[in-house]
């Protein structure tokens, strides 16, 4: 395809807020907008296949396979840090969970400076995005939107196991992690469409493909943003080796993703002053805090071996399950193909005098094998437990001038130690869950920590040196009421005109819970925002008793 010389949008990146994006802005017939991605086409089964979720977590093809420098609170191990590089972003490599937060997490934005940024002003574009087939007359669903989240049935038995666990340890029961309450164990919903995974851009971009203002490009890299007399007029990017200029009349909209967005920022000269003129790039605007402020969701897991095959996996007892499995698959997209495999979760706080959740507890009905190959080699299951709201903060700096290099990512996991106690506290009480009498069928034993690691010394040592994230990194183009912030309430980047930053780089601070409905929420927000449309009215359910 011919590149085009201009346009009126452009948005670098499409991936889960790209595709939004690419989706709300070219709805106006009169404008046209260019999504620049740097990843093929999502031609390949493996992308659609929700139970395949394993196999792109290194794919060389559709993900950018980044790695943190050697974490100095884990081992001096380097943490895996999967992005996906292909139409739909990491949405198209994802685990598909559908969750949007506590609303308080969205109290704390607004408190940081993002005016319009608390939980009911942000429900109404939760809803616009929603299309959810399980609950038609909440007032926390929408089955009006493009996205459709779904609830994964039947499970594999073992969630049921998980469930009465919790229920025997007097955690209470939740339906919907998306309504009033988050507390509580319960099955997750999920991004999957007639058994197929649901990615941003099968949801909102592929839908309007056909649009004449709306050009697709692939397999471009943009290497920066142009920027002439203090404003944003379009993008360098590459292309089978040559360098092209797309211009943008009137904005640029960044949407590469916390790593990709800061780098491409700190190539086109914004960031920290001292530190640019090293590299030897022009400055353009002293933003010191560009690439500051990274967080993730740290996690740790305990991890049980059985004999037993009710879980997935490959063995000769369930290879007949598994060839009708297949079967079921092909035909009729349904059963365990069809499913994202980590099927229920609780939200529970480490310490009673908590007022929210800072710990989710992942049930795996797998075992996860320690080589990291995809498909599960016998029989198993275990339990993630991801920190929710940690006080370590690191950043995304640049290695070089070069645009295609790495950039240097250090999340400076455990760097607050305060974050270490609530996940030894998990592991404690993912042991009790995994012990209760309702796993007692299985005659399971455990392999990681392993019976041996009983006291907090040797549960903190089992965290370093095997704790990974649940790939959830955010916060490197802050958005913030202060003017250090990277791009302000309104995601336009300080001091230069024309360009905005929307996708999970700009979150004040991380959510409790998963990230990809939050940044759909963040580009259905930011496309009004440049459209220049009134934003819709707040609605809080939770106020009406709901
Ligand atoms: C393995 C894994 C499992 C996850 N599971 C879940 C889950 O179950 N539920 C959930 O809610 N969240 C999950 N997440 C997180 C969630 O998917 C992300 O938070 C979300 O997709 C991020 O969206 P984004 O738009 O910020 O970035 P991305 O979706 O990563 O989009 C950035 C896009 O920009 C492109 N790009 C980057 N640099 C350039 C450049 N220079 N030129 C051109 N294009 C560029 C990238 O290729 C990519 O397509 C998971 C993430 C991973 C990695």
């Amino acid at each position: 395809m011919q590149l085009p010389a201009t346009c009126d949008y452009l948005i670098v990146g499409a991936g889960s807020a790209g595709c939004v994006l690419a989706n709300r802005l070219s709805a106006n017939a009169e404008v046209h907008v260019v999504l620049v991605e740097a990843g093929p086409p999502d031609d390949s089964w493996l992308i659609r296949t929700p139970a395949a979720v394993g196999a792109l977590i290194k794919h060389p093809r559709y993900n950018w396979n980044f790695q943190t420098v050697p974490q100095t609170h884990l081992a001096g191990r380097r943490i895996p840090m999967p992005r996906g590089k292909v139409l739909g972003g990491t949405s198209s490599i994802n685990g598909m969970v559908y969750i949007r937060g506590h609303a308080s997490d969205y109290t704390e934005w607004e408190r940081a400076g993002g005016q319009g940024w608390g939980y009911p002003d942000l429900l109404p574009y939760f809803l616009r995005s929603e299309r959810n087939e399980a609950w038609p007359s909440s007032a926390f669903h929408s089955t009006a939107g493009p996205m459709n989240v779904t609830s994964i049935r039947p499970h594999n038995p073992l969630v049921d196991r998980f469930l009465e666990a919790a229920c025997s340890l007097d955690f209470p029961a939740c339906e919907d992690f998306n309504a009033a309450s988050m507390d509580g164990f319960g099955p997750r919903q999920a991004t999957i469409r007639g058994g197929l995974r649901e990615s941003m851009a099968t949801a909102f971009l592929r839908p309007v493909r056909h649009r004449r203002n709306l050009t697709v490009l692939t397999d471009c890299f943009v290497r920066r943003i142009v920027i002439e007399e203090g404003r944003s007029a379009g993008v360098e990017l590459e292309r089978e080796g040559s360098v092209h200029r797309v211009g943008a009349r009137i904005e640029t909209i960044l949407s590469a993703g916390s790593f990709g967005s800061p780098a491409i920022l700190m190539h086109s000269g914004i960031g920290n002053e001292q530190f640019l003129r090293t590299l030897g790039i022009k400055v353009h605007r002293h933003a010191p805090e560009v690439g500051e402020n990274l967080q993730d969701h740290l996690a740790t897991s305990i991890l049980m071996r059985t004999n037993s095959p009710e879980s997935y996996g490959l063995s000769w007892r369930a290879l007949p399950r598994a060839i009708g499995t297949v079967a079921e698959y092909l035909l009729l997209r349904r059963g365990p193909l069809a499913s994202n495999v980590f099927e229920a979760h609780g939200f529970v706080r480490s310490d009673p005098g908590l007022t929210l959740p800072d710990l989710q507890i992942i049930f795996m009905p797998a075992f996860r094998n320690p080589s990291g190959f995809p498909i599960p080699l016998g029989h198993g299951y275990g339990i993630n437990v991801a920190l929710l709201a940690p006080r370590s903060r690191g950043r995304v700096m640049l290695t070089g001038p070069d645009p295609r290099a790495q950039p240097s990512i250090d999340p400076n996991f455990l760097g607050e130690s305060s974050d270490l106690p609530p996940l030894v506290h998990g592991l404690k009480l993912a042991r009790r869950l995994l012990y209760a009498p309702a796993f007692a069928p299985f005659k399971s034993h455990e392999v990681a920590p392993g019976p041996q690691a009983q006291d907090d010394a040797a549960l903190e040592e089992h965290v370093r040196s095997s704790c990974g994230t649940v790939f959830h990194p955010v916060g490197t183009c802050r958005m913030g009421g202060d003017e250090m912030s990277v791009v302000d309430a309104q995601l336009r980047v300080r001091g230069i005109q024309g360009l905005r930053v929307a996708d999970a780089s700009v979150f004040p601070k991380q959510i409790r819970g998963n990230t990809n409905a939050p940044v759909v929420m963040v580009a259905e927000k930011a496309a009004d925002m440049i459209l220049g449309r009134s934003p819709p009215a707040p609605v809080d359910p939770r106020a009406a008793g709901v």
